[in-house]
């Protein structure tokens, strides 16, 4: 799982860190999102799904995917 989220959308209303804080935060300035861990373990999927759907801006997005690996250096 990816998780994406757009600060120029979110109203600031803190679902997702109150929710699941081990994966948003607040910016301490404006308390728009911050994604603290935008590659989350299995166990908290769950929780983090119910906390894009309850977003209110709709400012949350996941990528079901894996996370990308790192691009091989050459
Ligand atoms: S729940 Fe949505 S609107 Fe609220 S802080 Fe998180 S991203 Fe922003």
């Amino acid at each position: 799982m990816r998780v994406v989220a757009d600060a120029g959308r979110c109203i600031g209303a803190a679902v997702c860190a109150l929710s699941v804080p081990e994966v948003f935060g607040q910016d301490p300035v404006d308390a728009t999102v911050l994604v603290l861990d935008p590659s989350p373990p299995p166990e908290a999927h769950e929780a983090v799904r119910d906390v894009v759907n309850r977003c209110p801006s709709g400012a949350l997005q996941v990528d079901a995917s894996p996370a990308s690996p790192a691009s091989p250096s050459i």
